[in-house]
């Protein structure tokens, strides 16, 4: 009885999103109900497999494995930045020269732009602000080792310097790291101390919201941008902040983040972070990571929020016959993103 018609039965049993075949629909189900499929994937343009994250999605249509049917198609009308898919290779030349980035002049630009308080706070724009943030970091401890914040930049999202400064850390720094940083002591010397820093930036964020109210969505409230924000110790709501190190599809894999550097070069095709540094040049490249993937179309659902009460377990409400009922297409019509994605912040 198995094994009557069991090649119809294996397609049968097909994952909707990421193409895996099961032997039996109990599996499909159990399968669909830890992934968390959804519109919100990166998606092959040509074979339409949904993947959990851009490098897998990179792997399926450049290699090393590579399908090859995607692969050919890939290389002719493929975006190697975005990962898209154009409708000729004419099309995908003017397009990838618009999706490349450069970088030259940035570091240049940071130092003119030097200020020491935070200015802007005319609520100009309309919307949801938006402001990147970074700092470099210097060593502490007895033989350096402790990540220190000694410089931070933020900046708004037409890459317009806000607030740029030198911050004195709290414990003695034993090693400036003056090759990547250039900091000298003298800079640190009567430079605001860490607390008073955190302390504006968390003020400029809530822009006069205190944060009990702070909502994802409507209010005053600023949206933070940044890689690895955990490093800044602000108090500021984890909604409100949007980390290109802990974003699903940016990652390596769930658990190992990019560096930004990576995900500068790979995703906006230009190099950050050689010789000295300077905050800027990652505020300005995580900014343009999150209009990246803001700028996503995609399909919007019902309930598309991961922290919608429908979705903390998408399937939670159905019984197992049921599922085991449905087709696959079925299954992966009611399945929702576990990650807030970034296109519903356009
Ligand atoms: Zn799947
Ligand atoms: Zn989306
Ligand atoms: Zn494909
Ligand atoms: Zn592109």
């Amino acid at each position: 009885m198995e094994s009557r018609n069991e090649s119809s039965e294996i397609s049968r049993n097909k994952c909707a999103a990421c193409f895996r075949q099961f032997n039996k629909m109990e599996h499909l189900v159990e399968h669909m109900r830890i992934s968390y499929h959804s519109v919100h994937e990166p998606m092959c343009g040509i074979c339409k497999k949904h993947c959990r994250s851009y490098e897998s999605l990179r792997e399926h249509v450049i290699g090393p494995l590579p399908k090859q049917e995607c692969k050919n198609i890939f290389s002719i009308r493929g975006c190697k930045f975005c990962l898209t898919i154009l409708d000729s290779p004419n099309a995908r030349r003017v397009h990838q020269e618009r999706c490349q980035l450069s970088g030259g002049l940035l570091a240049s630009f940071a130092n003119l732009g030097l200020r020491d308080n935070l200015t802007i706070d005319n609520g100009y724009a309309r919307g949801r602000q938006v402001v990147a943030l970074a700092c470099k970091m210097v060593g502490g401890g007895s033989d350096g080792s402790i990540d220190l914040c000694a410089r931070v930049c933020l900046i708004d999202e037409n890459e317009n310097i806000i607030f740029h400064t030198y911050v004195k850390p709290p414990i003695p720094v034993t090693n400036y790291r003056y090759e990547t940083t250039g900091i000298r002591p003298e800079y640190l010397r009567d430079a605001t101390p860490l607390r008073q820093v955190q302390k504006k930036i968390q003020d400029f964020l809530c822009n006069g919201e205190p944060t009990w109210k702070i909502r994802p969505r409507g209010g005053k409230a600023r949206i933070l941008v940044g890689h690895d924000l955990d490093r800044l110790q602000l108090e500021y709501p984890a909604v409100m902040m949007r980390d290109t190190a802990k974003y699903p599809p940016l990652m390596k894999t769930s658990k190992l983040s990019n560096s930004l550097k990576y995900l500068t070069q790979a995703y906006l095709g230009y190099d950050i972070q050689t010789g000295m540094q300077d905050p800027y040049e990652d505020c300005v490249a995580t900014m343009r990571l999150y209009i990246r993937m803001r700028s996503q179309n995609h399909t919007i659902e019902d309930y598309p929020l991961a922290f919608d009460p429908q979705n903390r377990n998408n399937f939670a409400s159905w019984r197992q016959s049921e599922l085991e009922r449905m087709s696959p297409e079925e299954m992966f019509a009611i399945s929702r993103s576990d990650y807030y994605c970034w296109c519903l912040d356009s």
